[in-house]
């Protein structure tokens, strides 16, 4: 069963890679399995380094100048997206379902929301502008009321 479940899981980061018109190597593989399995909410953002450790936690000897080569090669393939956050390094994620990031200004941690009726007021904004809204960067900075 569990070998099962392994085979499904890697089977998918191989699509995943294929489909982005990537090789799937060792290192691709194992970084796009840290990347998918912890893409939940405020653990969903990673910075290289995050990655690295993660990988050396994992018992994969992979450098981080491989972690940085990887993850450029997955931003350029449309697979994940770099974030510049407030005061912090890049970090990565997974490009899944749209979502709107705010960040706490006192701990500089990453919440993230959905909102259809700020995305259809966006929509309108650009359509009375006489464009099509083909992307958009939000970030809302908060403080703890
Ligand atoms: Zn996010």
């Amino acid at each position: 069963m569990i070998i099962g479940w392994y085979n499904t899981y890697m089977n998918k980061q191989n699509k995943e890679l294929k489909k982005a018109g990537l090789k799937a190597t060792l290192p691709r593989i194992k970084i796009m399995e840290i990347l998918a399995s912890t893409a939940i909410q405020e653990e969903a953002h990673f910075s290289a380094e995050d990655i690295y450790k993660e990988l050396l936690n994992n018992g994969e000897n992979i450098g981080l100048a491989s972690v940085y080569r990887v993850l450029t090669q997955f931003e350029s393939a449309g697979m994940v997206k770099k974030h510049h956050f407030e005061g912090s390094h890049a970090v990565y994620e997974v490009i899944e379902e749209n979502h709107e990031h705010m960040v706490d200004v006192e701990t500089g941690k990453v919440l993230e929301f959905q909102d259809a009726a700020l995305i259809e007021k966006l929509n309108k904004v650009a359509n009375d502008a006489g464009y099509q809204l083909v992307d958009h960067n939000l970030v809302l900075h908060v403080k703890k009321i």
